[in-house]
């Protein structure tokens, strides 16, 4: 459907370029539903499922990852303009959403976290990684779907019915996650880039340290090596990077203290496919139990 949308972008500029500005595509009877980026259109796409007449667009490219930094580039701006809702994270993570306001007076926008209970940072600002516990993720699925049926009449049994089914599903999955890991002796985690606090509190894990705030932003030899003191006095095995990410200051804790690599994805690229959380947190929680198993 993305492919489809750029051919129409690219064509529409073209006829731009040549002079000939064609007024947009008549209106038709179509529901096209925005997503701002990757795990909002994995929720979303439960939601959606197989209803008719329904367009599913992710707006910024799937391998972008989080976008905390995030520019509005001119194709996110037209999948905008067709857009009829506009599905968010929301806490902070969407920092454009004033342009997009401004810009897109009318458009419904879905706040997928709104009412969730968030885990403030030392600064007092809510962390945005919500999804990342599936109990919380859950509750962004009823929220979106509440917001299709009311946004989408003639479909809200379709989404309030997956809706249903797919928190259900996020509910036990998050149960049967947590059974798995409860007996894993090492509870100490030291992670890159800020995603997983909501993760941590899901599965009773303790985050020793983040090493890099945000991704992007390097740590300073300071950091590192307070960090390494860190993992020493703690005894820590395991390091969790992201496969988003690039771990040059993972590879130097690593090699000063002895211990491992592990990858955690915080679900923010990956295949547009229905069952992609899922799969991602299961493989999460394998990784979590190899590496503080024994
Ligand atoms: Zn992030």
């Amino acid at each position: 459907m993305q492919r489809r949308f750029r051919l129409i972008a690219l064509l529409a500029a073209l006829m731009l370029l040549g002079g000939c500005a064609q007024p947009s595509p008549a209106p038709d009877d179509t529901f096209t539903v925005v997503t701002s980026f990757y795990p909002m259109y994995v929720l979303t796409a439960n939601v959606v499922g197989d209803a008719q007449g329904v367009e599913l667009v992710n707006m910024a490219e799937q391998q972008t990852g989080c976008l905390h930094d995030y520019q509005l580039l001119p194709a996110d701006m037209q999948a905008l303009e067709r857009a009829d809702v506009f599905v968010i994270n929301g806490a902070g993570m969407e920092s454009f959403m004033s342009r997009v306001s401004e810009q897109f007076a009318d458009l419904t926008v879905i706040t997928a976290s709104e009412g969730v209970e968030m885990i403030l940072d030392a600064y007092g600002e809510p962390n945005a990684h919500v999804w990342l516990d599936p109990a919380r993720a859950a509750q962004q699925v009823e929220n979106i779907a509440g917001a299709l049926a009311a946004a989408d009449p003639q479909r809200a049994e379709i989404y309030r019915q997956n809706g249903t089914a797919y928190a259900q599903r996020l509910r036990e999955l998050g149960e049967e996650l947590r059974a798995q890991l409860a007996d894993a002796p090492r509870r100490d985690i030291i992670t890159f880039h800020e995603a997983f606090p909501y993760f941590a509190e899901a599965f009773d894990l303790n985050i020793a340290a983040v090493i890099e705030r945000e991704p992007g932003s390097e740590p300073t030899t300071q950091e590192i090596a307070r960090t390494v003191d860190i993992v020493r006095e703690a005894g820590i095995k395991a390091l969790f990077v992201e496969p988003q990410y690039p771990d040059r200051a993972a590879e130097t804790i690593a090699r000063e203290t002895g211990a491992s690599l592990y990858t955690l994805d915080p679900i923010v690229t990956g295949e547009l496919s229905g069952d992609a959380y899922e799969e991602k947190m299961r493989q999460n929680a394998a990784t979590l139990l190899e590496a503080l198993g024994s």
